[in-house]
């Protein structure tokens, strides 16, 4: 037994030579936990080994803009952080990075779990790698912070994809507000821009909010459904479908084909009575099989159709002003409620308000005045 180990402090009391169980000394560490022993040469000294230098925000911008993946993570990592100094920092980056954005086109991808998304990413992705593009995968997903991690842009989910050169997979960022992980996403997005992606694949769940704040951050945006799907389904997917550019019926293999087809053309009839969700695009309804690879191609010529078109309208460049725009002023909301939450004022007197409102003893716009009045004492 080596001479550096020891029982552990849990072994039975009195003499117990025969316990198989040794602890061995622990290693001088840093305080980074990463080992300070250099090597096995005895007497030589122990070299602590440093944590990575930190990048200034000018060298942040130069390793993006040259492409560099692993300062590219970094970067992104810093864009993710909710540290005040590193929001500073990553808006120094954004900074110089932004005449370098905006190169890209921009896809929301949604659907209900189970609709295929991963795997359609994955066919889809490669199919634009093997013509040349460079491709970024991005999650928008509030319920990670729930569910205690990402479950979209899972590399295990998009194995081929992930091993592309030419593609950079990052799954949803942690946030415990939609608009928190929108604002992630949408700056991670021009970091990727700006290192020269230009494909840029967003992914969403298709249940609750999350798809109205990514239709407002990509070009085109696209539904993806199941044929023979539920009434219960069909319910959720009626506003979405208004937001879609295109409707892809998904899983039209084997026996599916058939149902997927007439589906299409149910799909079609629907789109027909709804509002188109971008001025002078007509949505249509297709099919594809993202895992026999076929109807992939089509989707990515809609893409370009659409792009052709809404490029000789303008409507393509206004959409991204006004995204902008509006981006701005969601931000400002958030800052704002954020303070109103954290205002010790309001906080002192909120939980008696809303009993009251509950109630029935207090208006609600009574409510709000005295709320509002208290917040803007500063008190
Ligand atoms: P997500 O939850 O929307 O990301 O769906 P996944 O990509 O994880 O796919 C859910 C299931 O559907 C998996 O078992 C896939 O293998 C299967 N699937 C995905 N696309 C197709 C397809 O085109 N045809 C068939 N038959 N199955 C598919």
């Amino acid at each position: 037994m080596a001479s550096n180990t020891k029982m552990p402090e849990w072994a039975p009391e009195g003499d117990c030579a025969g316990f198989a169980c040794r602890v061995m000394d622990g290693v001088a560490a840093g305080h980074d936990g990463i080992s300070a022993y250099s090597g096995t040469e005895e007497g030589k000294k122990p070299v602590v080994r440093h944590r990575r230098p930190q990048l200034t925000a000018q060298e942040y911008a130069d390793g993006v803009l040259r492409g560099d993946r692993a300062v590219l993570g970094r970067a992104i990592t810093l864009v993710e952080s909710n540290a005040g100094h590193h929001i500073e920092k990553a808006q120094e980056v954004l900074k110089v990075l932004l005449p370098f954005t905006g190169n890209s086109i921009r896809v929301g991808i949604t659907g209900v779990p189970g609709v295929g998304k991963s795997t359609f990413i994955e066919t889809f992705g490669c199919h634009l790698i093997e013509q040349g593009h460079k491709v970024a995968v991005l999650a928008v997903d509030p319920s990670s912070s729930i569910s205690g991690g990402s479950i979209l842009g899972d590399k295990t989910r998009m194995e081929r994809l992930s091993r592309e050169e030419r593609c950079f997979i990052r799954p949803s960022p942690a946030g415990s507000t939609l608009g928190g992980v929108a604002r992630k996403t949408r700056e991670t997005m021009l970091v990727c821009e700006a290192a020269g992606f230009d494909v840029v694949l967003i992914e969403t769940v298709g249940v609750g909010q999350s798809e109205t704040t990514v239709r407002s951050m990509v070009d085109f945006f696209l539904l993806l459904m199941l044929a023979g799907a539920g009434d219960e389904l069909q319910g959720i997917k009626k506003g979405i479908m208004e937001l879609a550019d295109a409707l892809v019926i998904n899983k039209a293999d084997g026996k599916n084909k058939l149902i997927a087809e007439t589906a299409r053309s149910e799909y079609e009839r629907a789109l027909h009575y709804l509002q188109p969700s971008t001025e002078g695009w007509v949505s249509h309804a297709y099919t594809c099989s993202a895992m026999a690879n076929e109807g992939i191609d089509e989707v990515w010529k809609v893409i370009g159709k659409y792009r052709e078109i809404t490029g000789k309208s303008g409507v393509f460049e206004r959409h991204r002003k006004e995204q902008s725009i509006k981006w701005v002023h969601d931000m400002v909301d958030d800052h704002l409620r954020s303070l109103f939450v954290k205002h010790p004022g309001v906080n002192k007197i909120i939980k008696d308000i809303e009993r009251s409102v509950a109630n029935g003893a207090m208006p609600a716009v009574a409510a709000v005045q005295q709320l509002i009045s208290v917040f803007e004492c500063r008190s």
